[in-house]
């Protein structure tokens, strides 16, 4: 009697041998261990043995039934793991997947733009601390103590006398400081104010330009900012100077150019004026040569400044300063 259920066992396990795939394994499976399965029928047939042989007939069928089952389970794992295998292997005939490119974000374009121009023109490129003293950021550029622009309101104050600069103006303070005229540089920089609308926020960029030397006129500061709005917009924009106030230029202007929307008809964009606001210039206020040691009665020098959000905004139709610091990827794609 136990001849037979190892004759089963043994061709249960040459069957499983042999077979190839799922199904086929899992037809062996019914075969010996279904309800009509051959293992199954020995089981069932213990009864008609003679009583002293029964105990060690079931045990050993029972012992046969997990092996074969784990067998079979065993033989089915392993074709599943094969077939996940050949799922993730490389099909190198495939074409390869292109990577996804980055674009350059607005700010920095438009930054590099205007360097650019004025790089061409022969300027160089400076920069300065971000957290800055209440000197270099005020103090030096003829801003006193009672000054509105240090108001609570627009200045982050790190400490009595250290501040986030609210301008990028410090440096030109801290270039002149180092050398001699003639002087030519731009200073682009995030700048901080306590600001925050559709067209402020309390982080943004400025680019701020100086030029010192013998005999430099207003008329040198109009035709270097003429040509560069020509070059940043096109060359058929007309611009024009308004009298300002700024405490470390003298005489001071606001440079606006004709509505890059509108061609000057009047839109929502300009207020109906035709005109937009660029950029602050003047003439390099003496108070401001004195305290880095240069000869007023010498040098003549005229500076200027402008926001790259503004640039940026008024080059690409953006209306809303925000956008640029959101990080909505379907924003930056469009540059
Ligand atoms: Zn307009």
């Amino acid at each position: 009697m136990n001849e037979e259920i190892e004759q089963i066992r043994q061709q249960a396990l040459s069957e499983l041998e042999q077979a190839g795939d799922a199904d086929s394994i899992r037809a062996l499976s019914v075969k010996y261990l279904g309800r009509k399965g051959r293992v199954t029928g020995f089981l069932r047939n213990i009864s008609e043995l003679p009583a002293d042989q029964r105990p060690a007939a079931g045990k050993r069928a029972n012992e046969i039934k997990r092996e074969l089952e784990s067998a079979f389970n065993a033989a089915l794992n392993r074709l599943s793991g094969q077939k996940e295998e050949e799922k993730q292997a490389i099909d190198v005939s495939l074409p390869g997947r292109q990577a996804p490119l980055g674009t350059m974000h607005p700010i920095t374009r438009v930054t590099r733009l205007i360097s650019r121009v004025f790089e061409r023109m022969g300027f160089g490129i400076a920069e300065g601390p971000e957290v800055e003293s209440d000197y270099y950021n005020f103090e030096a550029l003829n801003i006193p103590k009672n000054h509105p622009a240090r108001d609570m309101q627009d200045t982050f104050y790190v400490s009595d006398n250290v501040v986030l600069r609210t301008h990028t103006s410090p440096i030109q303070v801290r270039y002149m400081e180092s050398r001699q005229p003639p002087v030519r540089v731009i200073a682009p920089g995030k700048v901080f104010r306590c600001d925050s609308d559709l067209t402020h926020t309390p982080m943004f960029h400025q680019v701020e330009g100086l030029v010192v030397d013998e005999k430099v006129s207003f008329g040198d500061l109009k035709g270097t900012l003429t040509a560069f709005v020509h070059q940043v917009f096109d060359r058929h924009t007309s611009l024009r100077f308004r009298p300002s106030f700024f405490p470390f230029t003298e005489p001071s202007a606001e440079v606006d150019i004709q509505c890059v929307i509108c061609r000057g008809s009047g839109c929502k964009v300009c207020s109906d004026t035709g005109w937009l606001e660029v950029l602050g210039c003047g003439m390099v206020h003496p108070a401001v040569f004195e305290n880095v040691g240069y000869d007023t009665n010498r040098y003549s020098g005229f500076a200027f400044g402008m926001g790259v959000e503004r640039i940026a905004m008024l080059k690409y139709g953006i209306n809303d300063i925000r956008m640029f610091f959101e990080n909505d990827i379907r924003f930056l794609r469009q540059f």
